[in-house]
């Protein structure tokens, strides 16, 4: 494969693969890939990626089958701005679909373009909860935020309360871990006793022509 006149820039450092994710190889290292797969022998890029031989050949092969670019369908200009203006907007996947391509095409593309497909900011879901998309899985954020606090994994059966019950104000601050289900519904019900100080303490009280509380002074809304 090695093609005279192409000289391999021996020095650039190769991505680490991830390995204990879903995906073994990152959009960075099948980039990489392609970039050496001319230059460089497959005992080469195996010894620099750190995989076999035949992970290589494996992925190159996976990579020509799938991947237009490199079958020799170039991205066009106008494709190359579809995926500027798409890239963050929508989803990988909901991009090559509007472009006709993998979306391995689609992610390689964008690092040589060098353009984000990650989306920036996550999306308030129909719960209320924000989502944010990760590693092309969907996570609520107020989870991803405890368990960046607590420096470990949340079980599945703990649960994140929102302490001023605003399910958007991810504040690690406003969070607390519970231990399941019954140990939340406490914290919830537990506001719900606070009901009648707050109204004999005149801090609320219950609007009877609108049928809900409201805080003593505060203007109607
Ligand atoms: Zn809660």
């Amino acid at each position: 494969m090695r093609l005279a006149g192409v000289r391999c820039a021996a020095t650039e450092t190769a991505p680490v693969l991830r390995r204990r994710g879903r995906e073994l190889w990152t959009p960075d290292a099948d980039a990489f890939l392609q970039r050496h797969a001319r230059c460089c022998r497959s005992p080469e890029l195996a010894r620099r990626l750190g995989v076999t031989r035949s992970a290589i050949r494996n992925r190159l092969w996976g990579l020509r089958r799938c991947d237009r670019s490199i079958l020799g369908h170039r991205w066009t200009t106008k494709e190359d701005g579809e995926l500027r203006r798409l890239a963050g907007s929508i989803s990988v996947a909901e991009i090559a679909q509007r472009l006709g391509r993998t979306g391995a095409g689609v992610r390689i593309r964008a690092v040589k373009l060098g353009v984000s497909v990650r989306r920036p900011t996550g999306w308030v879901e129909s719960d209320g909860y924000i989502m944010r998309s990760r590693d092309g899985r969907r996570e609520r954020q107020h989870r991803r935020v405890m368990e960046r606090t607590l420096g470990r994994s949340l079980d599945p059966a703990e649960r994140v309360h929102h302490i001023n019950l605003v399910k958007t104000d991810n504040a690690s601050a406003n969070l607390h871990v519970c231990r399941g289900d019954a140990e939340h519904l406490r914290a919830h019900r537990s506001l719900d006793r606070l009901v009648p100080a707050l109204l004999e303490r005149e801090i609320i009280k219950f609007d009877r022509a609108a049928g809900v509380y409201r805080l003593v002074g505060a203007a109607r809304r």
